[in-house]
Formats: structure tokens, C-alpha cells, sequence
């Protein structure tokens, strides 16, 4: 009898530590004693060795190892961890395996391990190439410190290198949104992800410029950890720092087109909304999650969607440590927000997340999920943005036009079906 397919699968690995916490963020992120290192370090392989027990009909198409700063904790318990993940699951031979790092935190010993430990990709936040302009968002880095980060990356043997880049920043003008653009480019990266800030509620930011805007788009975020023993709280008064405006809408909106353009120039190709590869290097990772392959989430905090449900895992450091999964009943502890969605949310789902690369999505591909033509269920919102200059149809294809990109918060939310 021919052995069945596996089903392909993507890991998110989160590591909630910075060296210190960035103004503008929300992320589920902390500093912390070497010591709470440790002990998440070995709660995590406790995870992933327990959850991992589950998995044997996946293969694991894609790694992801993000934050947080992975880059902040000793490079050993990266390896650690990787070592009980390549133990635990079937990992493809060709799969990706990135991990987010930040300058300022990465040592060439740092790089060397992750070589050691699989990773195939790097993905390096730098938001900005002017020093006063990280500074106002409170990085703990420079553009020096990127260039050498970078520099030791290529050493180490780093062929596809992300840069995380920022614009909308306080005091950022478009001579110096340019200039970000032209500095990074020159150094060839494989990919760019290029995202507007947004100010988040709960922030220093928050309190110092207010709702008055938000952003095009942004990355999953997480709210803030409750106090807990062993994490680090910040003094994040920042009233009494000189920080600059933002920039005004129309120039953030200037920003915006200026991206597109210069990067097309540079021969990167968009490929979603705030993306940007060479040509072969778009991030599987995230086209996973807009094409809705499954995936697992390990670590404080994480998300997953596996098997037609989306849940989230405890999200209060004291409470993960504390979890032990030799008991039985541990994923009733672990997994918060369980819900199954129904056909009509994975229908919306296919929309909202297809539609946002520029690829868009197939009506073929909707058929053999849902058994339905797309017409039948959108047919009457395809005409209107269509006819609109919104969206655009290509042999069997559906795709957001630039304009429709431009505004896509719009488009998308049109694909919400009445229940
Ligand atoms: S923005 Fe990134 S580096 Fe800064 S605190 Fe948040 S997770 Fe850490």
C-alpha cells in the first residue's frame, strides 16, 4: 500500500525577550534575568517534545524563530531548542528555517550557531538607516551596527537575508525615507518587509502622539505580559524626550508610493501588500499563512491554526512556567481561545488573506476547498470592485489591482459575508 502524503506544516517558535522594549511595540515581548531565559528555554523543548506527539501526519514545511529578539539569548539555547525540534518533527529537507534577529544583539559566534542549528534564512530588523530616527524609536541599535550584523551574516554564509524597514517614523522626511531605502537596497538583501508604524495603544507612544493615526498595515501584534517574577519593568516614561512629529498623512502616503517605486527599480517584486523578494526568495513562511497552510505555534503567547481550529497559547509567562506536560489534561492549561471555524469564516479567510498578495487567489483552488464556485458566493462583490477599478480577474485568477492595494483595509473588509 503507497505510503500517504504528509500533511505540510509550518512552526512559529516565539521568544518573548528583548534587550529592551522599542517605544512603538506591543508585541508579547519583555526584558528578562538570564535566569527566566532558562527556565522558558526548557519549558519550551517541554512543549514542543509534548505537543510534537501529535504531529505525525505533518511534515513541517517552514520554520519561523521570532519575537521578541531570538538574537538576545546565548546562541546555545537557540541550538537547544532547534535540536529538540529536528528530533520532535518531520522537517523537509528543502524547508525554510528563519530566524529574526536584531543588531546590536548579533555576534559572529551568534551567526555561526544558527548555521549550525539550520537556520537558511535571516530576518533583520533595522526600521531605519538614520541613527536619530532609532533612536526615537527607542532601538538599542545603530546603522553601524546593522552594516557589521549584516556583513557577519553574508560571512556566515547567510544567502537569504530579510530587513525589516519602518517608515511613518517621528521626524522621518521623505529625503530620509530615501535615503533608508537607498542604503538597504545597495547591500542587496533578498527580501524587504516595509511597514507603516503604528501607534498602539498602551504604548509610550500612545501617550505621547495619541490615536491621530493609524498605520496601512502591520504584523500580528500582542498585547504586553502582566508583571510577573523575573521580567524586567522598564521605566517607559517618555514625556520629557524631545521626540519630533510624525509625518503628515500625505507624506507617509508619498512614503508609501516611493517604496513601490524605488524597490521595483532595485528588482524586488511586491508580492503582498507590505512585502517585497528578488525573484525565488519570497518568504514561504508567510505565504503559508495567506494561503492557509497549517500552523503550530510553540512558546508564550504563540497562535496556531491546525486541523480547521485557531488557538492561542497561555499568554502570562508565570502561568506557561508553571504548566507541566507530563500531566494529562496540560492542553487545557496550554491552549486559550479555541474556536473551529465554520465554512463561512474560511471562506472569508481565503478573501481577506489570498487577496492580500499580488498574486491574489484561484478561483480553482476555491472550488477544491469549498466545492462551490467562487461566483456563486462573491459573485455580486467581484463585479462591483471590479467595475471599480479595484480588483482585477486573470484567466482563473483574482487579484487587487495597485489602487486596490493601496486600499485594501477596504477591499478586504467588502469580502465579509452576511451570516
Ligand atoms: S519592536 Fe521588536 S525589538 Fe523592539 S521591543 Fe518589540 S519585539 Fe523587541
Amino acid at each position: 500500500m503507497a505510503r500517504q502524503q504528509k500533511i505540510p506544516l509550518e512552526l512559529y517558535i516565539h521568544i518573548p525577550f528583548c534587550a529592551r522594549k522599542c517605544y512603538y511595540c506591543d508585541f508579547l515581548s519583555f526584558r528578562a534575568l538570564s535566569e527566566t531565559h532558562e527556565a522558558y528555554i526548557r519549558q519550551l523543548i517541554r512543549e514542543i517534545r509534548a505537543v510534537s506527539a501529535g504531529c505525525e501526519d505533518y511534515q513541517v514545511v517552514t520554520v519561523f524563530v521570532g519575537g521578541g529578539t531570538p538574537s538576545v539569548l546565548e546562541p546555545e539555547a537557540i541550538c537547544r531548542v532547534m535540536e529538540a525540534v529536528y528530533q520532535c518533527f518531520d522537517i523537509a529537507p528543502d524547508g525554510e528555517i528563519s530566524i529574526e534577529v536584531n543588531p546590536g544583539t548579533l555576534l559572529q559566534k551568534k551567526l555561526l550557531y544558527y548555521r549550525q542549528a539550520g537556520f537558511n534564512r535571516l530576518s533583520i530588523g533595522l526600521q531605519s538607516a538614520d541613527n536619530r530616527e532609532l533612536r526615537h524609536l527607542g532601538r538599542i541599535h545603530s546603522f553601524e551596527e546593522f552594516l557589521k550584523s549584516f556583513q557577519s551574516a553574508r560571512m556566515a554564509g547567510f544567502q537569504n537575508i530579510n530587513v525589516d524597514l519602518m517608515s511613518g517614523i517621528p521626524g522621518q522626511t521623505m529625503e530620509s525615507w530615501k535615503n533608508t531605502l537607498k542604503k538597504v537596497t545597495m547591500l542587496k538583501p533578498e527580501h524587504i518587509s516595509s511597514y507603516s508604524l503604528i501607534i498602539e495603544e498602551g504604548t509610550p507612544y500612545w501617550e505621547r502622539y495619541g490615536k491621530k493615526k493609524r498605520g496601512r498595515e502591520k504584523p500580528q501584534a500582542l498585547p504586553n505580559a502582566a508583571d510577573t517574577p523575573g521580567l524586567i519593568q522598564e521605566p517607559m516614561d517618555i514625556s520629557r524626550q524631545e521626540l519630533p512629529p510624525l509625518p503628515d498623512e500625505d507624506t507617509e502616503n508619498q512614503m508609501y508610493h516611493l517604496t513601490r517605486r524605488f524597490l521595483k527599480e532595485q528588482g524586488y517584486g511586491r508580492y503582498e501588500i507590505s512585502n517585497y523578494a528578488k525573484p525565488g526568495y519570497e518568504c514561504r513562511h508567510n505565504i503559508g499563512y495567506w494561503t492557509g497552510v497549517p500552523y503550530l505555534g510553540l512558546g508564550l503567547g504563540s497562535s496556531s491554526y491546525l486541523a480547521g481550529f485557531r488557538f492561542s497559547n497561555e499568554r502570562s509567562m508565570e502561568r506557561y512556567l508553571k504548566l507541566d506536560f507530563a500531566a494529562p489534561g496540560w492542553q487545557d492549561l496550554l491552549y486559550t481561545q479555541v474556536h473551529q471555524l465554520t465554512r463561512q469564516e474560511k471562506m472569508e479567510e481565503f478573501m481577506f488573506l489570498g487577496l492580500r498578495m499580488t498574486g491574489g487567489i484561484s478561483e480553482i483552488d476555491f472550488v477544491s476547498a469549498f466545492g462551490v464556485k467562487l461566483e456563486t458566493v462573491y459573485g455580486d462583490v467581484i463585479r462591483q470592485l471590479t467595475a471599480s477599478g479595484l480588483l482585477k480577474r486573470e484567466n482563473t485568477r483574482l487579484a487587487l489591482t495597485e489602487w486596490g492595494m493601496d486600499v485594501s483595509n477596504f477591499v478586504l473588509s467588502e469580502f465579509l459575508l452576511e451570516d
